[in-house]
């Protein structure tokens, strides 16, 4: 099978408007004859749920959690990113189009991140629409910060809490149709398989999570929203839920796997504290606007503090490496989460970690409070060098930037980062891989769509900050309501789709099957067992620096480890009654067939590129080193078993952009 990548011909800045002028519409009347199933409620899912009923459609929508307002999005603190140019530093479509690709290192579709930041800018104006109370400067208009990679403020963010206010957006959407009648809402329930008939998707067998019934459910075409899979690590910023178990089942069924390997380990987060720890906490990427990196610049100093001798506040300013301002002067404490993340495990395999365990750097705001603060009395005409009222009226500036963070922080540290430097470490933290999608969105699999994280994505080989929300809102709310219609043109006259096909039979009997085969297994050990053994061979393994001999025993490792899973995990309950365990096993199942194909796909990338740092291939300086000969997305094709996958590849074309070295400095 060849790839198709469906990329409209012309300048790149006229594809999509061409394109959306020619495309096969449905009429308002024969949209009522069409039912679409949206598998996953977060900001992707539940913008196109919304839309799609919006427009007529009969959507049915799916997400594991007990309301679309727990999706994983709901974490996202720090912002969304739009090409609005509000504060006339220079921002364009262009410019983001340029920062995403070069950002993602060369290895995302230009025609594909063009469009998303054309859309960009409608999304801010459609959110703001619903209500989303995006932060406004003293004049009332919506403001920005920056994130890394970039050296303009496009970020729109409402505190550190824009997840949660664009999720309340998408979901008071969704509400308005679930009231007309145009939603039908599936909570609790997970979807454990793709039914196809005659070639094209035309349904899901799904789990009720309440009842453990399992229930047919047709459509003329399915869309996944269900998120990333860096929980494949066990330890990730991501909520304890999110796995990767639709989209495998799509890829058994046929749609290819793209990029697998491509993680985004992200550099700020609360690092690991110790062997019982289940989740990691993100400390949001918008503190590098304020907050300055840096280790001890004395390894003596390390030490000290390593051993509890010598505390941060004590280190002159000398005597400390701002490591990150130091090689990147133009981008600073700013640069790409990759290029941040690996900086600050150098200093730390260098023994310059600042906590116990040496994996910890410091993210002061020591400057940031003494430079608002002196700002502050200036305009309120006070004492500039009363230093108790500068530190004062600083502090109230921060809080009000990042109040929640700090507290946050420190009711998990129990340290006052107002006080002291927070200390972070880089944590796995979004999936840059996916399912494959064309420009339409539409997977290998005919009428099978994926949309937000899911998808393989427009970030390339790294993910800037504040990009994902954008990318999710961006296909489910102007995206996939355009290219979906295309398909849906030819199924007017379709009918109903029957739930009582020898295709849905076969669906059904195979999850029956995997669930009867977990509960009857009675094995010796819990699924945590199996998932800890899992994550930490992806960490030590596939984590932020990889090679050949790592990767060839993973591949191994994650193999024997699938094999005793299924010879001894340990389900209890029964599968037709409320049984978290048993669902958790499904997820845990599917990561170790996946944790393979990582593997595997990151061995056959024998270049450094974005978050996939091959140690065999870098600069002097120790910097990422791509090879041309790895321009391409690689699509995985099922086989079998993910050592049998076979490999397509997508060639990238940049016409528009000149791939050059990717330096920040
Ligand atoms: C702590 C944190 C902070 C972040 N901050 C930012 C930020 O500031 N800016 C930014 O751009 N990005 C941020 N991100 C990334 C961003 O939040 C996510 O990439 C994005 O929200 C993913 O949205 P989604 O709709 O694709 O998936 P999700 O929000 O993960 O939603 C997945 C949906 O799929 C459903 N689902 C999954 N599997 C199944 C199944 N088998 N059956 C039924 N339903 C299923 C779930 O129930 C859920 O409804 C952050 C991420 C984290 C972890």
């Amino acid at each position: 099978m060849t790839l198709d990548s469906k990329i409209p011909k012309g300048p790149i800045k006229d594809k999509w408007t061409t394109y959306k002028d020619k495309i096969n519409l449905v009429n308002p009347a024969n949209k009522r004859l069409i039912d679409v199933i949206i598998v996953g409620t977060g900001l992707a899912g539940g913008s196109a749920s919304a839309t799609l009923a919006e427009l007529g459609y009969n959507v049915k929508a799916f997400c594991f959690q007990d309301s679309p307002r727990r999706a994983h999005s709901i974490a996202a603190q720090g912002g969304i990113n739009a090409a609005k140019n509000y504060q006339g530093d220079g921002d364009s479509t262009y410019r983001l189009f340029y920062d995403t690709v070069k950002g993602g290192d060369y290895r995302s579709r230009e025609a594909n991140v063009h469009r998303l930041a054309e859309v960009s800018v409608n999304i801010i104006d459609q959110c703001v629409a619903q209500g989303v109370p995006f932060a406004r400067d003293y004049g009332g208009l919506l403001d920005n910060r920056s994130f890394g990679g970039v050296l303009v403020s496009r970020t729109f963010y409402a505190k550190g809490q824009t997840g949660q206010q664009l999720l309340l957006g998408a979901y008071s959407a969704m509400n308005r149709q679930i009231g007309r009648g145009k939603i039908k809402m599936y909570n609790r329930h997970e979807m454990l398989d793709v039914v196809i008939v005659d070639g094209k998707a035309r349904g899901i067998i799904a789990r009720n999570l309440v009842t453990g019934e399992i229930e047919r459910h047709s459509a003329h075409a399915v869309v996944l929203g269900t998120g990333g899979y860096g929980n494949a690590f066990y330890l990730s910023t991501y909520a304890m839920g999110s796995n990767v178990t639709a989209a495998w089942k799509a890829h058994k069924r046929g749609a290819f796997f793209a990029n697998p390997c491509f993680t985004q380990i992200h550099p700020t987060c609360i690092p690991v504290s110790g062997d019982h720890q289940s989740k990691l906490t993100l400390m949001s990427e918008s503190l590098r606007n304020d907050g300055r990196i840096w280790v001890p610049g004395k390894l003596e100093d390390a030490k000290a503090i390593q051993q509890g001798k010598l505390k941060p506040t004590e280190i002159k300013e000398e005597d400390r490496d701002y490591f990150l301002e130091r090689r990147y002067p133009a981008f600073g404490n700013l640069v790409p989460r990759d290029v941040a993340s690996r900086a600050a495990k150098e200093r730390c395999d260098a023994g310059f970690g600042v906590n116990a365990t040496g994996e910890a750097v410091y993210l002061d705001f020591a400057a940031a409070i003494q430079r608002y603060g002196k700002e502050q009395a200036h305009v309120k005409g006070l004492d500039e060098n009363d230093a108790a009222l500068v530190t004062r009226l600083g502090k109230e500036i921060i809080k009000g930037k990042y109040g929640n963070l700090f507290q946050m922080y420190e009711k998990i540290i129990d340290q006052n980062p107002y006080e002291t430097p927070m200390m972070i470490y880089p944590a796995v933290h979004y999936t840059m891989g996916g399912i494959w999608v064309d420009y339409n969105l539409m997977t290998t699999v005919p009428g099978l769509y994926c949309i937000g994280e899911a998808n393989f994505s427009d970030h390339g080989a790294n993910r800037l900050g504040a990009s994902a929300l954008m990318q999710g809102l961006a296909d489910g709310y102007f995206v996939l309501p355009y290219t979906i219609g295309d398909y849906l043109a030819d199924d007017i006259r379709t009918g109903p789709i029957p739930i009582d096909s020898k295709e849905f039979d076969e669906a059904e009997n195979n999850v029956k099957d995997r669930l009867d085969k977990l509960i009857s297994n009675k094995g010796k050990y819990s699924v945590d067992h199996f998932h800890k053994k899992l994550g930490k061979i992806m960490w030590n393994k596939c984590g932020m620096s990889r090679n050949a001999k790592d990767l060839k025993e993973a591949i191994t490792e994650i193999a024997e480890l699938r094999k005793e899973f299924w010879k001894d995990v340990k389900v209890p309950g029964k599968a037709d009654e409320y049984n978290e365990e048993l669902a958790k096993a499904g997820r845990v199942a599917d990561f170790l067939e996946l944790g393979e194909l990582f593997a595997k796909d990151a061995l056959h990338r024998e270049e450094s590129c974005g978050g996939h740092f091959r140690e065999e291939h870098q600069t002097e300086e120790g910097e990422a080193k791509r090879r041309k000969e790895f321009q391409y997305v690689a699509a995985w094709e099922y086989k079998g078993e993910p050592k049998d996958a076979v490999l397509h590849k997508e060639e990238l074309k940049y016409e528009d952009i000149e791939v050059k070295e990717r330096s920040y400095k």
